[in-house]
């Protein structure tokens, strides 16, 4: 089958090391907007064949990451499909099978150097690399004959296989992001692909293996990767599998938010920004990494955030939700050169995720906060302070501040406000628009605001000395949206307690 008429089917591929790194995120998520827009699948596969690095609670971290992030798999590893087991470690008779067929056809060999041996070959030679022209001066089972080989194994003696490379020969890496890459076999060392001792591949061998038995039609992954890509494309063609090789993408990296170099936790540490997704609980030495999700951002701000890095569709539109990202997503259109992770943008766009949500949404999540602060209040009554104001928030968490004098009295009045807007007549002033406010029998916004202009003009007062005095009674200091709206939505009693009570402390 032609690899332009093949169904789509992509893979997202982590190894269990750790907490997922936010630029594993946006790998997952390009691999996820190619498969919907192309109506292929998407396999969530774990490449846990190095044990030495396996972190026992990354998996689950990665999947529940990814459940609340909204990119949703098709099968694999606890989604179930036609092609697994989805979990490396469980498949090792498969990839015994495929080492073996490269044994048997001469396009690897046995190697029985141990570590000291090796360390001693690279004292020898400069810049040593097991390849053609080391390989006939070691251990293997190319420079000796069947018997001695014979002879280790019966010992009981532990090797690897080596992929042989063999010198001079043109090796093109076709990249849908990087164009044709050439280079020549001669550079590449005789990779490890199987290690006795484990009885588990390596990497290379069990990722192309099941890159193909998995019928993966595309490879979208980190730049991380490029350099293997060479080494790929000759494992494909020694198997006999070139027709239906994946066509590879490798994305560009993310880059720190300002000065050179990669993205790293410790530039999140440094400038308060998390790299993780959800917080994680490092289950060896205790620490704890913030996440997206703990630091109270929205996961569609976070995707839209992230699908921006490296990708743009072309247009000026920045705000776009995932069936936008899904319409417009172009692999051909994602950059070469790192992506800048300008994480003040991604404030910015959880700001704008907060202003396109519902009210109604945004109260739901801002309850519990208010909750926990043992303030009891009715869902109708948070959305309307949620839509007064949620244009003043970058994130749900900091309504409290911004809105705490809704639901708690002020207690102290702040005292350069005071200084300032409480004036020797102030409180004779709000004694008579407390009697006002009281004599209303219609508390309305509308009502209320018509009645105190009304008297105001009628006794010839400031407009800003008594809507200063009132604020700073309502809500302890100078901040707040339209008074009104703050004596509306608190109520007539409590509006008029707390106006009493700033003309009893303030004097
Ligand atoms: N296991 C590799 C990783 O952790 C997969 C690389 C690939 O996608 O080929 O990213």
């Amino acid at each position: 089958m032609a690899v332009e008429n093949r169904r789509v089917r992509v893979r997202f591929a982590p190894s269990p090391t750790g907490p997922l790194h936010i630029g594993g995120v946006r790998t997952a998520l390009y691999n996820y907007l190619f498969a919907r827009q192309n109506g292929g699948d998407l396999i969530f596969r774990i490449e846990d064949t190095d044990s030495n690095r396996f972190v026992e609670g990354a998996e689950e971290y990665i999947l529940e990451s990814f459940r609340w992030l909204g990119i949703k798999f098709d099968e694999g590893v606890s989604f179930g499909g036609n092609y697994g087991p989805y979990r490396q470690s469980e498949r090792r008779d498969i990839y015994k099978k495929y080492v073996q067929i490269l044994l048997d056809s001469g396009k690897a060999y046995m190697a029985f150097d141990t570590p000291e041996e090796l360390d001693q070959k690279r004292a020898e030679i400069d810049n040593f690399q097991y390849d053609a022209s080391t390989r006939m001066q070691m251990r293997n089972s190319l420079s000796m004959t069947a018997g001695e080989v014979q002879a280790l194994i019966d010992a009981g003696h532990q090797y690897v296989v080596r992929f042989k490379v063999e010198p001079g020969e043109k090796v093109v890496v076709n990249d849908l992001i990087r164009g044709v890459v050439t280079i020549d076999s001669t550079i590449l060392d005789d990779k490890v692909l199987y290690k006795s001792a484990d009885e588990l591949p390596t990497y290379h061998l069990a990722n192309i293996v099941d890159d193909h038995l998995m019928e993966v039609s595309h490879v979208i992954r980190g730049e991380e990767w490029l350099p293997s890509a060479p080494l790929h494309v000759l494992l494909y063609r020694a198997f006999g599998w070139e027709d239906t090789m994946p066509q590879f993408a490798h994305l560009s990296l993310l880059l720190k938010p300002e000065g050179n170099g990669k993205l790293s936790k410790r530039d999140g540490d440094r400038l308060g920004f998390p790299v993780f997704p959800l917080e994680w609980h490092d289950p060896k030495s205790g620490a704890v990494s913030s996440g997206f999700r703990e630091s109270d951002y929205l996961p569609e701000a976070v995707i839209n955030f992230l699908a921006l890095l490296g990708w743009n569709p072309g247009d000026d539109v920045e705000l776009m939700t995932m069936e936008d990202l899904i319409a417009k997503f172009d692999l051909s259109k994602c950059s070469k050169a790192g992506a800048r992770f300008d994480y003040k943008k991604m404030i910015w766009f959880n700001h704008e995720y907060i202003l396109k949500k519902s009210d109604k949404e945004i109260a739901g999540i801002f309850m519990p906060v208010v909750k926990s602060h043992s303030v009891e209040v009715a869902p109708e009554l948070l959305e309307k302070i949620v839509s007064l104001m949620k244009g003043r928030v970058n994130f749900v968490h900091e309504l409290w501040d911004a809105s705490s004098f809704y639901f708690i009295a002020p207690e102290t009045y702040d005292e350069k406000t005071a200084k300032k807007r409480w004036k020797e007549d102030s409180a004779q002033k709000m004694g008579e628009l407390a009697d006002l406010l009281e004599s209303l029998d219609d508390f309305s916004i509308e009502n209320q605001d018509a009645a105190v202009h009304r008297w105001i003009e009628e006794k010839g007062y400031g407009m800003g000395e008594i809507m200063n005095a009132f604020r700073l009674a309502l809500v302890g200091e100078g901040k707040g949206p339209q008074m009104f709206d703050i004596s509306g939505l608190i109520g007539k009693e409590e509006a008029l307690k707390r106006l009493r009570r700033a003309i009893e402390v303030l004097g």
